[in-house]
């Protein structure tokens, strides 16, 4: 019950245990094909290219960000917590100039200050990211798509915590590239990462893409496009592989592919609206159960992520020593943070497979014990009480 990674769904498990298919096996690639579909309607969009990176998340981060920026490029970067800074770091390696609007932790960024930032920087990419389950908020980004293509910006957005769990609104952002992971809410293990992307990034990543003999573009001083500074990552070979052409790229990760297909067709099966309401039920008996224990919940109510709850560790408990027992005692794990909340604050999660009444039950009860068992006075059953309210 931390922050990721959760327990896998049982069927994403048995799914993951077929045997392997050559790549370009027909009944492989009408997977392949599948697995586009899906992830469509998990990622809320039309986009024509929605696929699958072959690495965990950070896999899929640095893809969209490598095809995006060009060395020199202007790149706003939205943070307010330890996801953005994982945003800088890569987009310094790809030689991008960074602007920056930024949070307190805890807080988000208004999109009225996103907008005054783009209007003064005018940045060729502006990424941000969705829920940070460093800080356990989650970033509002209606409105996102139409400042960034007032000003000829493309957008890029990270989902991994969020995709499967609460509401990731592709289109209805308008953001162009928009990637996520399978081992939070997706109910998944880490090791594939989801990606969509606009037609109109998906033409800027081409243009920067390798001639047919595989010769780099060499016409920049003509206005060319920089040839993509990866070969792994480069979106333009991977939708070459993905695409019609299915030009041969990396082997596609089989055992992968078969766990990201199954935690779709799991989350399209149970609904998208249901799914996010069982998110958003676990989230506020979490909430409602640790309050109810006499704690103090980490950051405000309208901003927090429905999957993650920071709590703070009371006056005079040792926080490691609590995880210990829940982790011996329990089997249950729980969540320690970094940075600026780093000793302050616990991170409860409730994703995807996990996001059960019972296992949020079970986890309140867990705590409550080894609380008292730390020396912190909780009346026996306040939290479980509250969570079981609360649940509705
Ligand atoms: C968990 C998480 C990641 C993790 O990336 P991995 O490469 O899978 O470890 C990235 N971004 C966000 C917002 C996350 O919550």
């Amino acid at each position: 019950m931390g922050p990721g990674p959760v327990n896998a769904h049982p069927r994403v498990l048995r799914a993951m245990s077929a045997d392997l298919l050559g790549q370009f096996d027909p009944e492989f690639t009408t997977y392949m094909n599948e697995v586009m579909a899906l992830y469509r309607a998990v990622f809320q969009t039309e986009n024509r290219w929605t696929f699958l990176i072959d690495g965990t998340a950070r896999a899929g981060i640095e893809a969209a960000l490598v095809s995006l920026i060009e060395p020199g490029a202007t790149v706003l970067l939205v943070r307010s917590g330890r996801f953005g800074l994982l945003l800088s770091e890569i987009v310094e390696r790809c030689g991008g100039n960074i602007v920056t609007v930024d949070a307190e932790w805890g807080e988000v960024v208004p999109m009225s200050a996103i907008a005054e930032a783009v209007a003064t920087h005018k940045p060729a990419v502006v990424a941000c990211v969705h829920g940070d389950t460093s800080t356990t908020m989650a970033q509002p980004l209606d409105g996102l798509g139409d400042i960034c293509r007032a000003h000829g910006a493309l957008s890029y957005v990270d989902a991994t915590a969020t995709l499967g769990g609460m509401a990731v609104e592709t289109d209805k952002w308008g953001a162009d590239i928009v990637t996520g992971g399978l081992q939070k809410c997706m109910g998944g293990p880490s090791g594939s990462a989801p990606i969509t992307i606009s037609d109109r990034a998906a033409e800027f990543i081409f243009a920067r893409r390798h001639t047919e003999k595989g010769i780099a573009r060499d016409d920049l001083a003509q206005g060319g496009r920089a040839r993509i500074g990866s070969n792994y990552f480069d979106l333009a070979m991977i939708m070459d592989y993905w695409g019609e052409k299915r030009l041969n790229h990396h082997t596609e990760a089989t055992t992968m592919l078969y766990g990201a297909r199954e935690c779709a067709r799991i989350v399209l099966g149970e609904g998208l609206e249901a799914r996010f309401a069982r998110h958003a039920a676990a989230g506020r008996a979490m909430t409602a159960g640790l309050r109810g224990m006499g704690l103090t919940v980490y950051g405000d109510d309208t901003h927090r992520m429905a999957n993650v709850t920071g709590v703070f560790i009371p006056e005079g408990v040792d926080g490691e020593a609590v995880r210990r027992r829940m982790r011996e005692d329990f089997e249950i794990e729980i969540g320690t943070a970094f940075g600026p909340l780093q000793g302050k604050i616990w991170r409860i999660g409730a994703m995807g497979y996990n996001a059960m009444k019972h296992k949020v039950l079970i986890t309140l009860g867990a705590l409550e014990a080894v609380l008292r068992a730390e020396g912190f006075a909780v009346k026996s059953g306040a939290g479980v009480d509250a969570a079981l309210e609360a649940w509705g």
